[in-house]
C-alpha cells in the first residue's frame, strides 16, 4: 500500500484490440466510485501513455520513449491489454513496464460471482488473492542447453567438485530463491492482506522436496510474519499451541500439490495465498480457472512505488471496436489499483457494485449467453455499475 496523495496523477494505457473500450469503461466506474466515497476531496487525475499498436501508428514506435519516461515518473498504470507481435526478438511491452516499475509481486484476485460457468459445486465461496513472486526461481531463464559448453562445465563441476551424480544428457538449469526477494513479497502479501481485512496467508511451497529453494521461502516468509507483524499475526502452529486467533491474521503454510487440492476441496478455508515464481504461475491459472470465466479477471504487478494494474485476459480482437466486451476485468485491475492506493472505500464500491449488477442480470454477452438474458454493451454494463 503506497503513500498517495489525494488527487494523484495515473496513467492509463489504452491497450490493443477490446482494449480501447475496456479501459475508458474502467475509468467512468473507478472515477465514480471515487467520487462516491469521498466527494471531491480525492480524485484521480488521469493521463495517457501511449504504447503498442496505437503508438505504432502515431509514432512509428510501440513503446516511445515518451511513455517510458511517463511511466517511471507517475508509476502507476492502468493498462489494457497488448497485443505482444509473435517472432521478432524484443521483450514483451509487459515485461518492460513491469522493469521500469520495479514491480516484483503478481497479485490475482480471484473473486466468484453468481452466473459465472464454474465447474466447482460451492463457488461462491472462491475469494482468493494469488500473490506471486515475480523476479526470482526457475523463470530467471538461467538455464543450459544438454549439449553446449556450459552443461558439460557444470555437470563436470557437479560431478568431481560436489559428488553429484548427473546424466551426460542432462540439461541443466538453476533456481535461485533469496531472501530479499522473498521477503519484499511476503512484506506485501501481508501488509495487503492486514490493509484490507483479509483473513490469512497461506505460504505455498515445495520445500519438503526443494529445502534450500523453496524450504528458505517458507522460512523466510514466516520470519517476516512473526518480526515485523508480531503483534497482528498469528501462526497456525500458536494456533494449534492454544493462542487466540481473535483479530490476527492467521499465517499458515502448505505442500504446493496439496494447495492445489484445498483450493479445490476446502476453497472456504484459503483467503491470501503466497507462492514463488513457477508455484504461483501455477495456482493463478487454476485458481482462475475455479471461476470459470477469463474475462472478470484482474491482476496487477506491484512494486513498493507503483504498479501495473489489468485484466488478465488478451487483446480478443474479434470483438474490437463492436462494443460488446466485457470489461469487468479490467475493473477488478482498477480496484485492486485503489486497494493499492489505500483507497479502500472507493474498491469495495466497486466490488459490490459488480456483484450487484450481476444478481440483477446486467451482464455483458459472454455471460448474458449462459444465463439467457438480454446482453448489455460494454458501456451500458459500466454505466449500470455506475447507477447501482
Ligand atoms: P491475445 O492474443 O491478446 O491473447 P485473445 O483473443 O487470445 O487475444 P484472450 O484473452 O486470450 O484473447 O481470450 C480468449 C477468448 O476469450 C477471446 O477470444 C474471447 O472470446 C474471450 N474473451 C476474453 N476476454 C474477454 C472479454 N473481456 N469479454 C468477452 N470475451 C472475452
Ligand atoms: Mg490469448
Amino acid at each position: 500500500v503506497w503513500q498517495t496523495p489525494n488527487k494523484p496523477i495515473v496513467l492509463f494505457i489504452e491497450g490493443d484490440g477490446i482494449g480501447p473500450e475496456i479501459t475508458r469503461a474502467a475509468m467512468s466506474v473507478i472515477d465514480k466510485a471515487v467520487e462516491r466515497a469521498y466527494k471531491s476531496s480525492r480524485q484521480i487525475k488521469w493521463m495517457e501513455a501511449i504504447v503498442g499498436e496505437k503508438a505504432e501508428k502515431m509514432a512509428g514506435n510501440r513503446f516511445p520513449q515518451e511513455s517510458v519516461d511517463l511511466i517511471q515518473r507517475y508509476r502507476v498504470v492502468l493498462k489494457g491489454p497488448l497485443e505482444t507481435p509473435v517472432g521478432g526478438g524484443f521483450r514483451s511491452l509487459n515485461v518492460t513496464i513491469r522493469l521500469i516499475l520495479d514491480a516484483y509481486a503478481n497479485i490475482r484476485p480471484v473473486k466468484y460471482m453468481k452466473g459465472l460457468e464454474s465447474p466447482l459445486r460451492n463457488p461462491e465461496k472462491v475469494d482468493l488473492i494469488i500473490v506471486r513472486e515475480n523476479t526470482d526461481d526457475l523463470y530467471r531463464g538461467i538455464e543450459w542447453r544438454w549439449d553446449s559448453p556450459e552443461a558439460v562445465k557444470l555437470r563436470d563441476f557437479l560431478r568431481r567438485e560436489l559428488k553429484v551424480e548427473i546424466e551426460d544428457d542432462a540439461g541443466i538449469g538453476v533456481k535461485p530463491i533469496s531472501k530479499y526477494k522473498t521477503q519484499r513479497v511476503a512484506r506485501m502479501a501481508i501488509r495487503y492482506a492486514l490493509q484490507n481485512g483479509r483473513r490469512s496467508v497461506t505460504i505455498m511451497h515445495k520445500g519438503n522436496i526443494m529445502k534450500y529453494t523453496e524450504g528458505a521461502f517458507r522460512e523466510w516468509a514466516y520470519e517476516v510474519a512473526v518480526k515485523e507483524f508480531r503483534d497482528k499475526v498469528v501462526t497456525e502452529e500458536e494456533v494449534s499451541k492454544g493462542a487466540s486467533q481473535a483479530g490476527r491474521l492467521l499465517i499458515n503454510d502448505r505442500i504446493a500439490d496439496n494447495m492445489f487440492q484445498q483450493i479445490i476441496t476446502r476453497t472456504e478455508s484459503y483467503d491470501v495465498i503466497l507462492a514463488p515464481n513457477l508455484d504461483g504461475d501455477y495456482i493463478s491459472d487454476a485458481a482462475g480457472a475455479l471461476i470459470g470465466n477469463i474475462g472478470v479477471l484482474g491482476g496487477a504487478n506491484v512494486g513498493d512505488t507503483g504498479g501495473m494494474f489489468e485484466a488478465v485476459h488478451g487483446t480478443a480482437p474479434k470483438y474490437a471496436g463492436k462494443n460488446v466486451a466485457n470489461p469487468t476485468g479490467i475493473i477488478r485491475g482498477g480496484e485492486l489499483m485503489l486497494r493499492f492506493m489505500g483507497w479502500t472505500e472507493a474498491a469495495n464500491l466497486i466490488d459490490k457494485a459488480i456483484n450487484e449488477a450481476v444478481n440483477q442480470r446486467k451482464v455483458t454477452q459472454d455471460l448474458a449467453r449462459f444465463m439467457n438474458v438480454q446482453a448489455l454493451g460494454t458501456k451500458e454494463f459500466a454505466q449500470a455499475l455506475t447507477q447501482i
